[in-house]
């Protein structure tokens, strides 16, 4: 393909992607193909001869998009939303036709530099304390990953690191020697993560894969499954007490079941009162607060005071995912840290083919330090393309009404006690209920196996998708409204399918 035919092609494949979008409404929300469908559909070996695009484009429509499922139809409500808007796919298009491995600053400065101006700019945005930003007193910033579960990753190689170096001391354990090898092999095998039940399971992933303990603590109902400060105070002198030596904990700002946000000034308060390393001193527990679906909602000063999000300036690392609320497509996880030294001491390994004078002379981030792989795409051109669009106050419109038509929602379902029961929420523009039938004596079975019923006949529907959770032990159904496809009408249209299915269900 010259570039004449680009033009051409492209020509055709952007106005196939507008007319998805304008007629996204008419197609169901979830694919219905078989698993194994789309072998059936294409040759068993690739093609001898190039093809022309023609050809190629047509399948689309008849060969792949049978098996999408439509992440921006407005009867999305299943999991959180993976966000895009046209100016986050046309930041796409050229981060694409610029492609480089962008490792090092002179692979290309401007790659470099924008993700550091438009992470400070984001960092404002959200209301994240000064010592988040690039330029702030602790030589902070921020660095975009792939995902939450990379970021978390990427946090938690960074606080053992510090841990080690802070807990075993170089005048006992000189560097280099055997006896800190050893020193540091031991204490490695007493060092434990921490999360709660409401954490993701991206920090127990990431504790799996580096080798370290992991511990989880249980919160439930009666906290609003937030962990408070005097749980965590117990769970620390416990651990010890087994000889554990706890480092690290995810704290979450809208865990992934309910948005729950973990007490941050009670974590605070027990952290800087901890007997053994009390916060800001050496050994001190890294806290890393992972935001990814309602750090977006941060965009309204309303929400960061609800949260104290001033807060975390006594946290290590902060992580919020633009591609799940914030217009932007997958994937865009902003990692912020408080002191960038913590990620380039434990990541950094220099290796000749890397060396240049502009890494060598100090006066450059070279972002490979600050990850876990070596090269890096130009994700901050849509991040930069999304913010000039849409603006401060753009974004603010966005997240304030999709919480309002969540708020909408839960209204309707209060409005039916006999049929629902609203188990949290809404909260985040999300909440969690279940069939009612506790008051007329329905065993929890009961309610599980009603409210099971109801979830599959509305996704059944086509019209809508919702995904469910388990609250302890109570199944219950999760309705996001936050896809920025959907407007009101799709969520009355979800309400009267859910009432229409759940009066079915609860008189057969
Ligand atoms: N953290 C929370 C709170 C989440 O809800 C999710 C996914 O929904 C993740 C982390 C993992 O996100 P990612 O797919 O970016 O790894």
């Amino acid at each position: 393909m010259d570039s004449q035919g680009f033009r051409e092609a492209a020509a055709t494949a952007i106005d196939e992607i507008a007319g998805y979008y304008d007629n996204l409404d008419d197609r169901d929300v979830v694919s219905t193909v078989e698993p194994g469908y789309l072998r059936k559909l294409l040759p068993s070996e690739a093609p001898v001869e190039g093809e022309a695009w023609t050809d190629i484009q047509k399948d689309i429509e008849g060969k792949i998009l049978p098996g999408i499922t439509h992440w921006q139809h407005p009867g999305f409500h299943a999991f959180f939303p993976c966000a895009t808007s046209f100016p986050s796919i046309l930041g796409e298009l050229y981060s694409a036709a610029l492609s480089g491995a962008c490792f090092n600053w002179i692979c290309s400065p401007a790659v470099t530099e924008l993700e550091t101006v438009v992470l400070d700019w984001l960092a404002k945005v959200l209301g994240l304390p000064e010592c988040y930003l690039s330029t702030g007193p602790t030589r902070g910033g921020g660095v975009i990953q792939g995902s939450a579960s990379e970021a978390v990753l990427t946090a938690m190689v960074a606080a053992r690191d510090k841990y080690l170096r802070e807990t075993v001391p170089l005048e006992q354990f000189p560097e280099g020697s055997e006896a800190r090898e050893d020193a540091i092999a031991h204490k490695r095998s007493k060092m434990v993560a921490l999360a709660t039940t409401a954490t993701h399971s991206s920090t127990k992933k990431a504790a799996i894969i580096l080798g370290v303990r992991f511990h989880t603590i249980a919160v439930h109902a009666d906290t609003g499954y937030s962990l408070t400060g005097p749980v965590l105070a117990k769970t620390l002198a416990d651990l010890r007490a087994r000889g554990l030596e706890p480092f690290f904990m995810t704290a979450t700002l809208g865990t992934t079941d309910t948005c729950a946000v973990d007490d941050f000034a009670g974590i605070v308060s027990t952290l800087k009162s901890d007997p053994v390393y009390p916060a800001g001193a050496p050994g001190e527990l890294w806290v890393h607060i992972d935001a990814a679906y309602a750090g977006s909602a941060l965009v309204l000063p309303s929400v960061q005071e609800q949260v104290s999000i001033s807060l975390i300036e006594n946290f290590h690392s902060f992580d919020m995912n633009m591609h799940k609320w914030l217009l932007t497509n997958f994937d865009a996880s902003c990692l912020y840290v408080r002191d960038r030294n913590w990620f380039i001491q434990a990541l950094t390994i220099n290796q000749a083919v890397y060396g240049n004078k502009a890494s060598e002379g100090g006066l450059v981030t070279d972002y490979r330090e600050w990850q876990i792989p070596l090269g890096r795409r130009f994700r901050s051109l849509k991040i930069w393309f999304v913010l000039r669009s849409y603006g401060v106050k753009g974004l603010q419109k966005y997240i304030s009404r999709t919480i309002k038509l969540g708020e909408e929602f839960a209204d309707q379902l209060k409005s039916r006690p006999d049929l629902f029961e609203i188990l949290t929420g809404p909260s985040f523009a999300l909440t969690v209920f279940r069939v009612a039938g506790k008051e007329q004596g329905k065993s929890e079975e009961e309610l599980n196996a009603l409210t099971k019923a109801v979830c599959e006949k509305i996704n059944a529907s086509g019209r809508m998708w919702v995904t469910s959770t388990a609250l302890d032990g109570s199944f219950a159904i999760r309705m996001v409204t936050s896809v920025s496809t959907t407007e009101k009408e799709h969520v009355d249209r979800a309400w009267k399918i859910l009432v229409d299915a759940a009066e079915e269900v609860v008189k057969a």
